[in-house]
């Protein structure tokens, strides 16, 4: 199992570990600040180098069966496992998303909040994202109301918390339950909770986030789509 440095802290550009296992053109490490393609999200891009100097580029993170593997140019040879490794994410497109995916628990409360309206999916990628949503209208007007209360959340600078919480205690929740911790697996006893404090948004994740509002910046309203009679795309992005 590979520890995840980035669910504990979101801010951890640079960091040492050790290779456990290669497989193909993979690393194996035994903790991680690189955040796996998944939940949404793209994977983080960055380099891994040896204390001898041999320098990898990370392309691409996915995790399977409880590790995560770090996919590397050039090929690694087997002789690494063992090895400690300097490892540095890149930055501003990892920055990018983490703004972006808090941006998009804030537009999913704002949607809960104002309109009943309930978040079917959602993509988060540095350049724009989407969200996809229950409602029955996403006429300009409206769009431009889900900007303005975005603008009120950014401006009122509220911290975005991480905690952990037991699985029994998680189900307990109402906020928890609205957003379906119960579709976690069984077997995930510990559950991370991402909330946007002051009583914004509390949800289930994995993923990384800002640590404040503020950091979201300026939000922009891209294209809207119909996906059906009840179903909505919104497309945005943050400046
Ligand atoms: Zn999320």
């Amino acid at each position: 199992m590979t520890e995840f440095l980035f669910q504990i802290d979101s801010y951890i550009k640079e960091f040492e570990s050790e290779i456990i296992e290669i497989s193909e053109n993979a690393l194996v490490l035994d903790k991680t600040a690189f955040s796996y393609q998944g939940g949404g999200l793209q994977s983080d891009t960055g380099i891994i180098q040896t204390k001898s100097g041999e320098k990898y580029e990370v392309k691409h993170v996915i995790f399977r069966k409880g590790k995560v593997f770090h996919s590397i140019i050039p090929n690694p040879s087997e002789d690494l496992v063992g090895k400690t490794v300097k490892c540095s994410i890149n930055w501003e497109p990892r920055y990018r998303q983490m703004r972006m995916h808090t941006t998009l628990h804030a537009i999913s409360a704002i949607l809960y909040k104002k309109y009943g309206s309930t978040v079917t999916g959602g993509n988060i990628d540095p350049e724009k994202s989407r969200v996809d949503f229950e409602i029955d209208h996403l006429r300009q007007e409206r769009v431009q109301e889900i900007a303005e209360a975005i603008e009120l959340i950014v401006s009122g600078s509220h911290d975005v918390s991480i905690s952990f919480l037991e699985r029994e205690e998680a189900l307990k929740d109402p906020d928890l339950i609205r957003t379906k911790v119960n579709l976690i697996p069984e077997s995930v006893k510990t559950i991370r909770i991402v909330e946007i404090e002051d009583g914004i948004d509390k949800q289930a994740d994995g993923g990384v986030h800002v640590a404040n509002t503020k950091e979201i910046g300026e939000f922009i309203p891209l294209k809207s789509e119909n996906r059906g009679k009840n179903n909505k795309r919104l497309y945005f992005t943050v400046k």
